[in-house]
């Protein structure tokens, strides 16, 4: 396989609200070699949460010049990997350590077995986030993890790991260490189909994705282990696949997403390379399972960075993929793009107020919201053309007919909603659902200037002035204001 030249985007990439040449991802790398903190490439998440798309702006240009050749690439595990780990001696347990996972990993350890938190908590520990749950890493084997703690139950058929359940529906989820097994990564196809091998601990730090979220945190030596160059990621602040990123995203193209989520939503830049290969390798997204495709679309609306992760799809060119409707309707508007992403800004601020994720169908449809809008727009039966709109998205991202239906439904609802006139429908099951989504929808038009919110809502601007003049006849005066003209 030769270099990869200038991986043109398939169409046209969305032009972003970031001076594109200012942040080239030669830039980026050049700031991270030269080891100044990421304010610029954080900065340039910042910016895309911002909600103009400076759309005169020339469209980004990814270069990527020094691809090595695929199979070639994949870094085995080495005598070198198995060197002894960076060891970075670290006080985490300092209270902010599930006491429940404490318990797990120095039990296993009491045993004679090798335990550590890994993954996601270590990665958030570190960036100074709450983790949302602790996993354990051991090389004790399902079954013994079984024997050493009663109140568990092992799960999975393909790969077996344990749950150590607790008090609160608590779980500690604890799987032996494992590995990528050599034989699926020959040939053209690297699509990884059987992760059930169990391996050392180093190699269960190179089978992960993302360096970030390889590093194991020991208890007893009060220190992070890395395998796989994470901390120097940590502390950059940037999303970097263990090996070639193009490797890793045909081997398991839903790491695309993730690498967005975790951008997006830790606030981290994503490396120049892995940038370049979701833009090489965002195709590969159409053979992921869908199933898996449509949870993960979900994480990324959940997290409260809905905004920055659907506008970094956009940017890269995945949602051409995942949702070809959504970005048509955003290359065709101009302005009337901007609705998607205010919609998208509101989410996150009412999912940030409530602490918690907004239902599925509520996150759905306001991701679809505005080009539902439009397929709808003057049809007679708006429940069939909402249905039409959606039957290619539900048969590509696997979408349950529940949330569909309930879609469906919201959408054709939604003029009486807004007009006050839902009459029935506010006796029924979906209205709490269609409430949440017409708080949004209305949040979002609230930060809109006053003349596009009006065309927003459908107002007609030849209908404008007369509509004010009335209004402010019929307004009361207050004695206050009437003081406070005179
Ligand atoms: P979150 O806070 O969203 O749960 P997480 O890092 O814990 O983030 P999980 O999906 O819970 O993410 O996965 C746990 C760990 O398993 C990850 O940190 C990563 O090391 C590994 N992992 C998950 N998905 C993949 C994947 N597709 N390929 C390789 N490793 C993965
Ligand atoms: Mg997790």
């Amino acid at each position: 396989m030769g270099r990869i030249q200038t991986p043109t985007p398939r169409t046209p990439l969305p032009v972003g609200n970031v001076d594109s040449t200012a942040l080239a991802p030669t830039d980026v790398r050049t700031e991270l070699l030269s080891g100044e903190p990421t304010a610029r490439t954080r900065s340039r998440a910042r910016e895309r949460d911002s909600d103009a798309p400076r759309r005169s702006a020339p469209p980004p240009r990814y270069t990527v010049s020094d691809m090595p050749p695929e199979a070639d690439a994949h870094v085995e595990n080495t005598d070198e990997e198995r060197l002894p780990p960076g060891l970075h001696p670290l006080e985490l347990a300092d209270g902010r350590i599930d006491p429940d996972a404490e318990k797990v990993v120095r039990r296993l350890v009491r045993h004679g077995f090798e335990a550590y938190l890994v993954g996601g908590c270590v990665r958030d520990l570190l960036l100074d986030r709450a983790p949302k749950d602790f996993d354990v890493a051991t090389s004790a084997r399902p079954d013994d993890v079984r024997r050493l703690f009663r109140n568990s139950r092992i799960i999975g058929r393909r790969f077996r790991l344990v749950h150590v359940l607790f008090g609160g529906g608590k779980v500690i989820e604890t799987a032996t260490f494992r590995r990528t097994p050599i034989e699926e990564r020959e040939g053209d196809d690297l699509l990884i189909r059987n992760d059930n091998v169990f391996g050392e601990a180093h190699e269960d730090a190179n089978r992960r994705d993302f360096t970030i979220n390889a590093l194991f945190y020991d208890l007893e030596r009060h220190a992070v282990l890395d395998w796989v160059g994470g901390m120097p990621d940590i502390e950059q602040r940037v999303v970097r696949t263990i090996g070639d990123p193009v490797v890793r995203f045909r081997e398991d193209p839903i790491r695309i997403l993730r690498a967005i989520k975790f951008s997006a939503r830790l606030d981290l830049a994503i490396a120049p390379e892995v940038y370049d290969a979701i833009v090489v390798c965002r195709d590969a997204l159409g053979r992921a399972a869908r199933p898996r495709l449509f949870e993960e679309i979900l994480r990324l609306m959940r997290g409260g960075a809905a905004h920055r992760s659907l506008w970094l799809c956009w940017e890269t060119g995945v949602l051409d993929v995942l949702l070809p409707e959504l970005s048509s309707y955003l290359a065709d508007a101009t302005d009337e793009s901007r609705p998607v992403f205010r919609i998208l800004s509101a989410l996150d601020r009412t999912t940030r107020e409530r602490g918690e994720a907004l239902d599925d169908t509520v996150l759905w449809t306001a991701l679809l919201m505005e080009p539902l809008r439009e397929a709808c727009d003057g049809a007679r039966d708006r429940v069939a053309a909402a249905q039409d709109f959606l039957e290619p998205i539900v048969e590509r991202l696997a979408v349950p007919r529940r949330i569909a239906d309930a879609m469906r439904r919201i959408i054709a609802a939604l003029p009486r909603l807004e007009s006050g006139r839902a009459g029935r429908f506010t006796k029924t099951a979906l209205y709490p659902t269609a409430a949440d989504v017409l708080a949004i929808s209305q949040m979002a038009r609230a930060d809109l200037p006053e003349e596009d919110a009006e065309s927003a809502a459908g107002i007609d601007p030849e209908q404008k002035p007369a509509r004010r003049r009335r209004r402010r006849r019929r307004k009361p005066q207050r004695p206050e204001d009437a003081a406070g003209s005179s």
